[in-house]
């Protein structure tokens, strides 16, 4: 495992997206050197405006020598994509640090780890809650999957992107809970603009509604954040994509069925969020759930 990733080190940061620029830019403002990759050539421009960063032409220059390399890309099948099939598992070398920030699943993590751990690599699963906005104020949750002293030497590195690191587990633990996570908080929001359409209908104010609730016992991270923010206003711009959680939540149920535990409410949930996907297209924020179930309640969307 490598050293302690305390600021000076070296971090090739993979996926600078919604989640991933803003988490690069705190760590080269805490003093890491960040060298960031993305597809995307926008990202690229993005991350080499920054202080303290650069931009590499591919993961593998990204990665070349670095102390750490970060992933925080949309799925499993992107991981592996840049860890197994363009080959940047088998150009790093021991001792590095190999996080996977990314939303994954934690079957496929373990099984890349077993990959890595194979050329002396410990992968150290890290995902994040907290948002977009979470991301740019450095007040994440990351939930950390891996060996104590794997998570410990990542530690620094991760305190200077969250506000609350937990060692959950070992290496998947950090993958399983973040999707149980996730499968809450789709069926949270699902149910709150379900309470939503109810009390309007009824001739309920919403924000009386959301505001009551806000002091009484159906509330949630929902109805606090997601209500009021982005959906009392119709802005619909929570940064966190509705195909993104679509994914979370299956990953949670199908770590359930390969555990024999049906979640028959999370089966449930996971349908209405494939239903609202296809409905509202490529693109459709998470929070435009609120306007999918208000169609389902003969709104036009
Ligand atoms: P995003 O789509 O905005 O960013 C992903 C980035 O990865 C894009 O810039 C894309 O170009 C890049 N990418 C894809 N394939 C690549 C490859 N092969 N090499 C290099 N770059 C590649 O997604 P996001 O919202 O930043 O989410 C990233 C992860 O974080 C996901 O797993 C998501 O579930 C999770 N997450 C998101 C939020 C949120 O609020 N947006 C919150 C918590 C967790």
């Amino acid at each position: 495992m490598a050293a302690t990733l305390g600021p000076g080190s070296t971090v090739a940061f993979i996926g600078l997206g919604r989640m991933g620029l803003p988490m690069a830019s705190r760590l080269a403002a805490g003093g890491y050197r960040v060298r960031g990759f993305d597809v995307s050539a926008q990202a690229r421009e993005a991350v080499a405006a920054l202080d303290g960063a650069l931009a590499a032409t591919s993961a593998a220059e990204a990665a070349a020598g670095a102390d750490a390399v970060v992933l925080m890309l949309p799925a499993s099948s992107h991981v592996r994509a840049v860890l197994v099939e363009d080959g940047l598992l088998d150009a790093l070398e021991a001792p590095v640090a190999l996080i996977d920030m990314s939303s994954s699943e934690p079957l496929e993590t373990r099984e890349l780890a077993q990959r890595a751990a194979a050329r002396g690599i410990e992968l150290v699963d890290a995902p994040v809650s907290g948002g977009v906005r979470g991301a740019v104020e450095g007040t994440l949750t990351i939930m950390a999957g891996g060996s104590d002293d794997a998570v410990e030497a990542c530690r620094p590195l991760l305190e200077a992107i969250g506000k609350s690191v937990r060692h959950v587990g070992d290496v998947g633990a950090g993958h399983a809970l973040k999707a149980l996570n996730n499968m809450l908080s789709a069926v949270h929001l699902l149910a709150s603009c379900e309470a939503l359409a109810i009390g309007r209908e009824f001739g309920l104010d919403p924000k009386v509604l959301v505001d009551t609730i806000n002091v009484s016992t159906g509330r949630s991270a929902s109805t606090e954040r997601k209500l009021p923010e982005f959906i009392l206003p119709a802005t619909f711009n929570a940064g966190f994509a509705l195909s993104l959680m679509v994914k979370d939540v299956g990953i949670a149920v199908s770590l359930g069925e390969e555990l024999g535990i049906p979640a028959a409410l999370a089966q449930r949930a996971l349908a209405m969020w494939r239903q609202a996907d296809d409905a509202l297209g490529a693109g459709a924020d998470h929070t435009e759930i609120a306007r999918w179930v208000d169609a389902a309640e003969g709104a036009s969307l």
